[in-house]
């Protein structure tokens, strides 16, 4: 005699059941990888300084908030020695003011950790900041410098995104975040320095739609753009006082974008884009690292998905 059951599929049959589930097991599963490609991608990228991510990625993000996918970034020192006049928590205090409006003008979260400008060290207790950092945004995407550069901050964000990058699943380090179950694409900036190896540029994503929104997150670091970096070029009394010219100034600093369109980020684009490659003007690159997920082009696509159709295969 056959099992019945009892409830609601009472009267169904044993065989019918297992049939039933079948089905829904089988509706469940082919569902999965739509339902993984409608989540929002999540990104998180680390900076030295208040302003490190938005000059290296700040087009990216622009774009990824704009398609609804969640940007955070997160600078690892508060900026408190980015001046000529300004110093320590009064500095720091207008750096985070700083980021936290260049994140709002995009639609992106910021946070500024409270390590000193100057002084990071790829110690256990950041190495740490960094893995809670990764979890708790449950990272699709993690963003750091090479870890190699002129700037021992930036060297040392890049050393201690590295380091992280495997122990983000393991359970046993940093219990008060849960580990993620599965390991981000762990992405490295774009960077001129030639050695030991040159950036490799694995993805260059076009900015043209967003650069405006680029200038304006930049636009709101006073104290570094219209300050600061002009300061250190001696060029402290060309800045316009015009807030509409000095911005239009920012500008002229995505020149070296442009030139590399043109030059070692070329093949990179006509790879994705093809023939559009010839009329992008601004862009950003970012070189995939031997840590973490390697992924496939399909899986770029997914979580980059900004590249026209890729054309059929003859
Ligand atoms: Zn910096």
């Amino acid at each position: 005699m056959l099992k019945t059951v009892k409830g609601p599929f009472s009267a169904l049959s044993f065989p019918c059941l297992v049939w039933l589930a079948c089905v829904l097991a089988t509706v469940w599963f082919s569902a999965w990888p739509a339902q993984a490609q409608n989540q929002p991608v999540r990104v998180i990228a680390f900076g030295a300084h208040p302003d490190d991510c938005d000059l290296d990625a700040g087009g990216l993000a622009a774009k990824y908030a704009a398609h609804g996918d969640k940007v955070k970034f997160v600078s690892l020192t508060n900026g408190d020695a980015g001046h000529q006049t300004q110093h320590g928590e009064e500095l720091a205090k207008r750096r985070r003011a700083e980021a936290e409006e260049a994140g709002r003008r995009i639609g992106i979260e910021y946070e500024v950790l409270d390590n000193h400008d100057g002084k990071l060290m790829p110690t256990l207790e950041v190495r740490e900041q960094v893995i809670r950092e990764i979890r708790q945004w449950n990272a699709d995407i993690v963003i750091a410098p090479r870890p190699n550069d002129y700037h021992p901050d930036h060297r040392y964000t890049g050393v201690l995104v590295q380091d992280a990058s495997y122990l983000v699943i393991v359970p046993s380090l940093v219990p008060d975040a849960p580990p993620l179950r599965k390991n981000p694409v762990f992405l490295y900036y774009s960077d001129r320095f030639k050695l030991p190896q040159p950036f490799r540029p694995d993805i260059v994503v076009s900015i043209d739609d967003v650069i405006e929104k680029k200038i304006d997150m930049l636009d709101a670091h006073v104290s570094q753009f219209y300050e600061w970096l002009p300061w250190t070029m001696g060029r402290l009394e060309q800045v316009p006082k015009d807030p509409v010219e000095r911005k239009k100034r920012l500008m002229g600093w995505m020149s070296s974008e442009t030139r590399n369109v043109k030059g070692p980020w070329r093949a990179a684009l006509e790879k994705r884009y093809g023939a559009q490659a010839d009329s992008i003007k601004y862009a950003e690159a970012f070189e995939i690292t031997e840590y973490g997920a390697q992924p496939n082009e399909e899986e770029i696509r997914r979580l980059v998905p900004f590249f026209p159709a890729a054309a059929p295969r003859p």
